[in-house]
């Protein structure tokens, strides 16, 4: 049986481990990190597209059982008046996007994958790869970790996030993540005055900022900041405490008539922020041993709120891919055809967003303006290409 080492234990790698078994082939999932992380205030929401991708391989269950819905989206300007509503892209005739903590989507995904008997190790990141072919046997693949310790298999896929040590590995010269100027932030508080009607999200164009936030059924805001800021140094990121980012979010919203920074003030310890960054392109996918998925393939900024749906489709359609083309290389790149052209406009979509500024009051003015009539015309976001995608598993791949 063919066995994959399936580098990173996020998103992308337990989905595609499940996908893998589904499909007939072996998989171990190694995790740099010792065990889950906190992830603090961070949250996701998945969209129909990246539901329905789970349901393919039966995963949905324990994501919805985790998450809750939301149906609409409104939009405030920094004036504070309300531009207008509409239902949230996808939620016609699919299932309603689901908001989760970060850390409870990956720990329902890889609760799953270890309840259906597959193998997920932590502390082992991958630092290289060799190919070797030894007398009478096919081809194999060695990684090798930071513990010096090793993996043998057939493929080795690289589903370890934006900073992929796969990619480079692939690729020397690998395009690195592009800072895209902002600083995304993220917290959950119960403790604000303000509470969302259920099932809605309430978007804030600020002057200098965007912040969203929902209401979850048990009372708790969560609550997301695109702010503008220089890229922090990596290593900074973890020794940033609350109060920095509080009072970064908080001062960002100050001037606006907009309950964004009463939010963030109210906010205790469930505050986390990091750099946004994205890829336009990755060059290089795959070559005959390995291949990338998820944000190690394609780099999403975080607007779009779509990197994690793009994670889960990736596996699933990989999956289809290695089952009805035997010879990896070639299964690699009926996965890249598939792939590349949807995940790239995603890229360029949420690129677009985060490039959005209105600086001066007739730019926010003509914003305001055209918010406004697009949430008068608009039903569902215009994203029909994006949230109504559907994997057909039943379907072979030539
Ligand atoms: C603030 C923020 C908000 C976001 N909001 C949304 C949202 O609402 N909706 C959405 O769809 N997307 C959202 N995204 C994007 C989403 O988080 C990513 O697209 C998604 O997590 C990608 O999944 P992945 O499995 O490819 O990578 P990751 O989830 O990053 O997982 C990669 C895993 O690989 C491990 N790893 C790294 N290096 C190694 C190594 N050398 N060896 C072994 N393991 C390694 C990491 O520890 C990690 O566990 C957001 C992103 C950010 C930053």
């Amino acid at each position: 049986m063919t066995h994959a080492l399936i580098i990173g234990g996020g998103i992308a790698g337990p989905v595609t481990a499940m996908a893998l078994q589904r499909a007939g082939i072996g998989s171990t999932v190694y995790e740099a990190y010792p065990s889950g992380a906190d992830h603090a205030g961070a949250f996701l929401v998945l969209f129909a597209n990246g539901l329905e991708a789970l349901a393919v391989i039966d995963a949905d269950r324990p994501v919805r059982e985790n998450s809750f819905p939301s149906g609409t989206v409104e939009f405030l300007s920094d004036t504070g008046s309300t531009l207008g509503a509409r239902p949230i892209a996808g939620s016609g005739d699919g299932p309603r996007p689901r908001t989760l903590p970060r850390a409870a989507l990956y720990r329902a995904l890889r609760d799953e994958a270890a309840r259906r008997g597959i193998r997920v190790e932590h502390g082992k990141r991958l630092v290289s790869t060799s190919t070797a072919t030894s007398s009478g046997r096919r081809p194999a693949v060695t990684a090798v970790f930071a513990d010096g310790t090793r993996a043998e298999g057939d493929l080795v896929i690289g589903a370890d996030g934006i900073h992929s040590r796969t990619r480079t590995l692939l690729d020397a010269t690998a395009p690195v993540p592009r800072h895209t100027g902002q600083l995304t932030v993220c917290g959950r508080t119960r403790a604000t005055g303000h509470r969302v009607p259920a099932g809605t999200y309430r978007m804030m164009y600020g002057r200098r900022g965007f912040f969203g936030c929902t209401t979850g059924p048990d009372g708790t805001t969560y609550w997301f900041a695109n702010i503008p800021g220089a890229e922090l140094p990596r290593a900074s990121l973890t020794s940033l405490t609350p109060d920095r980012w509080r009072s970064r979010v908080t001062g960002t919203f100050a001037d606006d008539r907009t309950p964004a920074a009463a939010i963030a003030a109210a906010t205790g310890d469930d505050i986390v922020g990091t750099n946004a960054y994205d890829i336009p392109t990755t060059p290089v996918w795959h070559d005959t041993r390995t291949v990338l998925v998820g944000d190690a393939a394609h780099a999403t900024a975080p607007n779009a709120a779509q990197g994690a749906s793009m994670a889960i489709e990736d596996g699933v359609v990989l999956a289809r891919c290695l089952r009805d083309l035997p010879v990896p290389a070639e299964a690699f790149a009926a996965y890249e055809r598939l792939r590349r052209e949807r995940v790239e406009r995603v890229v360029a979509m949420s690129a677009a967003m985060a490039g959005r500024v209105a600086a001066t009051p007739e730019e926010r003015r003509a914003r305001d303006e055209d918010v406004a009539r697009r949430m008068a015309e608009d039903t569902g976001g215009g994203t029909e290409w994006l949230t109504g995608y559907r994997i057909d598993w039943g379907a072979p791949v030539h």
